[in-house]
């Protein structure tokens, strides 16, 4: 018998109340008072204050799961097996309590012991911090993993150049040879590689340093221990699923896509299995982010919002839907996910009145962006020219939201071809006018930053430039 997402869920909640943790609820995916960040986007986002001693908990041990949204990974979605936009963080934390070795034996414990996941040995690898010879140890000689079992990755320091931070060590799955990138022997196919074949289940990070302004890192007064489990992946993984997307927190979805299209079944070609992946991701992340308060506009948190309806409906049109249909899976979404989050059942209304109204409105929207997209092509078509330019291709998409895929699509119907340079340079000069907006945000609060966007972009990844100072670990 297979054990359900829910079960899943729970049973990790369950194996680390059992080690004297309290269960913190999920968090919204809306920051409360921290104006440092978008979005939550890992489990210790919304446990900051304990982390920084602005609140002492009751029970320095907490786990929890929580609802996290990376826009970082919005482009890998459908593209890859394994990330979403919105997905959920299972941790388990430790503030100034229990440290390395519990943290090394707990997690293994609930990942091979019989009575939890029960993972096969054999298939579990780990990368760790070279120079953490005690992480190293631990799992050699407390956990008898062998050093084929052991990869040494450079990244493997979490730090975000401010605050707390140290070694951590990441736990892969091996998918099987099945799961090899592209050939056999491609260099990615390794654990701590990116790649599908190990797939990275679960990152625990030892915080014992803080990386103070002059740059040194002095040893914290108390170790912490944050770490974060990607539940859609353990299920993929339990579900014996290709991708994430084959599990039953989604596949529920992607059916009632395959209905409404009529016309394209999920499995049908590569392509259009991106599509249902997408809309199916995105209206996750959508139904949940307008439940717990957000609204799609045109900066910030709304921005986000809107591009993800819009990238919706665009691959909606690709399995030929053309009207409003977003709002259709709101239910289907709250009644996958209602046994730990009802709260989207609950506003069930809401949500779907403020989706349909969304893309009501970028149906018209790309009314109007034909309109003035068949009068560049007659102006272009008036001049002998055979190429849209990119900065009309830029133009239509920047100020009137206009899809490019679409500008290319009818373009090429009407025997034309476009400029992807030249776009691709109009775009470049977006993402640097945008990286200067963003790097101002960041230098408002350096200690605040630990949990940033920018934590997003370099989570748990590090900075392999760092000078660690591998005398304070030894
Ligand atoms: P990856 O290398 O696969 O992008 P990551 O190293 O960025 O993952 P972490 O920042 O270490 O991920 O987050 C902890 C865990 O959260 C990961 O090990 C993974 O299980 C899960 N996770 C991270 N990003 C995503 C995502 N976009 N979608 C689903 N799960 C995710
Ligand atoms: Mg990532
Ligand atoms: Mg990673
Ligand atoms: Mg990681």
């Amino acid at each position: 018998k297979e054990l359900t997402s829910s079960q899943v869920r729970k049973m990790y909640l369950d194996f680390f109340q059992s080690k004297g943790h309290s269960i913190e609820p999920s968090a919204s995916l809306v920051p409360v008072n921290d104006p440092t960040l978008l979005w939550i986007n890992s489990g210790v986002a919304t446990l900051k204050k304990y982390f920084d001693g602005s609140v002492v908990p009751e029970n320095p041990r907490i786990t929890n799961a929580q609802k996290s949204i990376r826009t970082n990974d919005i482009e890998n979605v459908g593209k890859t097996a394994r990330h979403h936009t919105m997905f959920e963080m299972l941790g388990n934390f430790s503030i100034g309590d229990y440290f390395k070795t519990e943290a090394i034996h707990w997690a293994w414990e609930f990942l091979t012991s019989p009575e939890w996941m029960a993972f096969d040995p054999e298939k579990l690898y780990v990368t760790v911090y070279p120079k953490d010879t005690e992480a190293k140890r631990i799992w050699h000689e407390e956990i008898g993993l062998t050093m084929e079992h052991i990869i040494d990755i450079e990244d493997n320091f979490w730090d975000i150049g401010a605050g707390p931070c140290g070694p951590d060590s990441e736990i892969f799955y091996d998918r099987g040879e099945a799961f090899n990138d592209v050939a056999e022997d491609d260099p990615e196919n390794y654990p701590g590689g990116e790649n599908e074949r190990y797939l990275e289940i679960w990152n625990l990070v030892f915080s014992e340093f803080n990386h103070q302004a002059d740059g040194s890192y002095e040893p914290l007064p108390h170790k912490n221990i944050d770490t974060g489990m990607g539940l859609e992946r353990m299920v993929s993984i339990v579900q014996n699923a290709p991708t994430n997307f084959e599990t039953d927190l989604f596949l529920p979805i992607i059916h009632a896509v395959e209905k409404l299209s009529g016309k394209v079944a999920y499995g049908d070609s590569p392509q259009t299995n991106i599509s249902f992946k997408v809309i199916a991701d995105h209206i996750r992340a959508l139904s949940f982010a307008i439940g717990d308060g957000a609204l799609p506009s045109n900066e910030g948190r709304g921005y986000v919002l809107r591009r993800l309806l819009r990238r919706a409906v665009m691959h909606g049109k690709k399995l030929g839907i053309d009207e409003a249909f977003l709002y259709k899976l709101v239910p289907v979404v709250g009644n996958i996910m209602v046994s730990y989050y009802p709260e989207v059942l609950q506003q069930q209304e809401f949500i779907e009145k403020v989706v349909r109204t969304e893309e009501e409105r970028f149906h018209e929207t790309i009314n109007e962006g034909l309109a003035i997209l068949n009068e560049v092509i007659s102006n272009v078509k008036a001049e002998n020219q055979t190429t849209l330019n990119g900065k009309d291709i830029f133009k239509l998409y920047d100020t009137y939201g206009f899809p490019v895929e679409l500008t290319e699509e009818v373009a090429e119907d009407e025997g034309l071809k476009v400029d992807h340079e030249g776009f691709e340079k109009e775009m470049q000069a977006q993402r640097e006018r945008a990286r200067a907006a963003r790097s101002t945000e960041i230098s408002m609060g350096v200690q605040s930053a630990l949990l940033t966007d920018i934590k997003v972009e370099s989570s748990f990844v590090g900075y392999s430039e760092t000078e660690y100072t591998s005398s304070l670990l030894v």
